[in-house]
């Protein structure tokens, strides 16, 4: 018997599940049946990208981060890799608002501290007494080990208040549209945490791994890539081509899972729809996890409590087409951050047609904003006119454009974030060890080890490997 597999939610990390599992199976000269069940009309979840003219504008994510590599591996296994697109390193400063004007970002500041000291001196982002404070982590000895500690808690303790509100509140927590005091460390970017107790000081750590990059672009083994890549077509690419490849009529629209139920011979029966069930060998759900722990509710009771307490935030992007002429001053960078002590109505806004080439004519500019996230969600609630005349307020205030824009679109991705509140790690091993049982049942997607496109492939393909392994071990 064909072994059946179910993958519930059709976003990237339902997509990789699915390609993974018709790619084991080929790899293995095994047969596989592969159904993809999708609730929306389209595929891909949060990305989507669209042609406007000659502008190609991203609803979602508009790249992925290259130091990660599952992205990166998949473009290159499905016939991407010569549409990948680096970004235009003529622009590759960001900008930080900072009492109503933009700021550069000081060269060499990386997320939380800075590794440069001349830019680090000279910038106005912070005050002398901040920029001591930032210097003294230098001297500071490790922080006892307590639990999980919050991204606002750890740099408020190793850099100060300063390096928190204008540049880690707006730059890490705006990837999760979160409260930094919420966000846990160790669930976002461990890397930090781990630095401070490999080399006691944060600076020291990144001083170091500087001078082995260095070191490696010196012998040409360098990173090919620039941190952030896209695709040529826009991030709607990676999804079409991973659809492209799945087998004829494995992929389902408008098709939402209402309930997963295990049969006492270990198979699973999926409701579809209010009337439809589906028998399966083994189901991978790569949904969002509030829908993955109503799913759950009949197969394990505190999984799925587990699951629905990991609470999401709304974001909308608006993005806005220019003439280059319509700007005093031309921007010149990959965009700007807002923190949250500004006080504005849009988090970042991104110039994507300088940070990628070929996203619009080459007399204009495209400007993406993100309003909402977790501490504005009344912003999220405007409607479409109020939301662009919102941005267009704070756009003429900070870049002094005026001028009506070419065209406009608005996406809103509802409870699209999820937020790695402190305890994040806990919380997703209490519902890993929920499924223990269940080897033929897998999660995959945004909500567990990472929102980034690269993790969520990640998930989707362990998910994949995970079943594959179970229903046609190798001898
Ligand atoms: C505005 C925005 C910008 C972002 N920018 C970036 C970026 O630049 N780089 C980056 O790496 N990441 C970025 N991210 C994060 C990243 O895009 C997402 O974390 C990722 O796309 C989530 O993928 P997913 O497959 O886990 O979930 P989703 O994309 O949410 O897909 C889940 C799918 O499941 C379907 N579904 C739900 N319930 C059911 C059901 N009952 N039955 C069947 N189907 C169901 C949904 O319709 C949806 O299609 C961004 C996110 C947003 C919102």
């Amino acid at each position: 018997m064909t072994p059946r597999v179910i993958v519930i939610g059709g976003g990237i990390a339902g997509l990789a599940a699915a390609h993974r599992l018709t790619e084991l199976a080929t790899e293995k000269s095994q047969s596989i049946d592969v159904r993809l069940l999708e609730a929306s009309p389209r595929l891909g979840g949060a990305i989507g990208s669209e042609r406007v003219g000659d502008f190609l504008v991203e609803a979602g994510p508009d790249s992925f981060i290259s130091e990660k590599p599952w992205a990166l591996k998949l473009c290159q296994r499905i016939g991407l890799a010569p549409r990948l697109v680096s970004t235009q390193s003529a622009y590759q400063k960001i900008y930080i608002v900072h009492d109503g004007k933009l700021v550069a970002l000081p060269e060499g500041f990386f997320l939380l501290a800075p590794t440069r000291l001349w830019p680090f001196i000279q910038t106005p982002l912070f005050s002398w007494a901040g920029k001591l404070r930032m210097a003294r982590e230098l001297f500071l000895p490790r922080g006892e080990p307590t639990g999980d500690e919050s991204l606002g808690a750890f740099v408020r303790r190793r850099f100060g208040d300063e390096a928190l509100e204008r540049v880690a509140q707006p730059l890490v927590g705006g990837i999760y549209a979160s409260d930094p005091d919420r966000l846990s460390l160790s669930a976002t970017i461990p890397r930090f945490k781990e630095m401070e107790r490999d080399k006691r000081s944060v600076i020291y750590a990144m001083w170091a791994a500087q001078r082995e990059r260095t070191k490696k672009a010196a012998t040409g083994s360098g990173a090919r890539w620039s941190l952030f890549v896209t695709l040529a077509g826009g991030m709607q690419e990676l999804v079409d081509q991973l659809a492209e490849r799945l087998p004829n009529g494995s992929v389902e629209l408008n098709r939402a899972a209402t309930g997963l139920k295990r049969n006492s011979d270990g198979t699973w029966s999926v409701a579809v729809g209010s009337a439809e069930i589906i028998d399966a060998d083994a189901v991978i759900i790569a949904t969002p996890a509030f829908r993955a722990g109503a799913l759950l509710g009949a197969i394990d009771a505190n999984g799925a409590a587990e699951l629905k307490a990991i609470t999401y935030a709304s974001t909308a992007t608006v993005s806005l087409a220019y003439r280059r002429k319509d700007f005093p001053q031309a921007p010149n960078s990959f965009g700007f951050v807002v923190p949250a002590i500004e006080r504005r109505k849009i988090m970042a806004c991104t110039f994507s047609s300088l940070k990628y080439p070929g996203r619009a004519p080459d007399d204009c500019i495209l400007l993406r904003a993100f309003v909402g996230g977790s501490l504005q969600a009344e912003l999220f609630e405007q409607n479409d006119a109020d939301m662009e005349h919102t941005v267009r307020g704070e756009l003429a205030s900070l870049l002094g454009v005026s001028a009506a824009p070419l065209f406009s679109r608005i996406w809103r991705h509802p409870n699209s974030m999820p937020q790695y509140h402190v305890g994040h790690d806990a919380r997703v091993s209490r519902i890993e060890g929920a499924l223990k049982p269940f080897p033929t049942l897998a999660l995959a997607g945004s909500a567990y080890h990472g929102v980034g496109i690269s993790d969520c492939v990640r998930t989707g393909e362990a998910a994949a490997e995970k079943v594959f392994a179970h229903l046609l071990p190798t001898s």
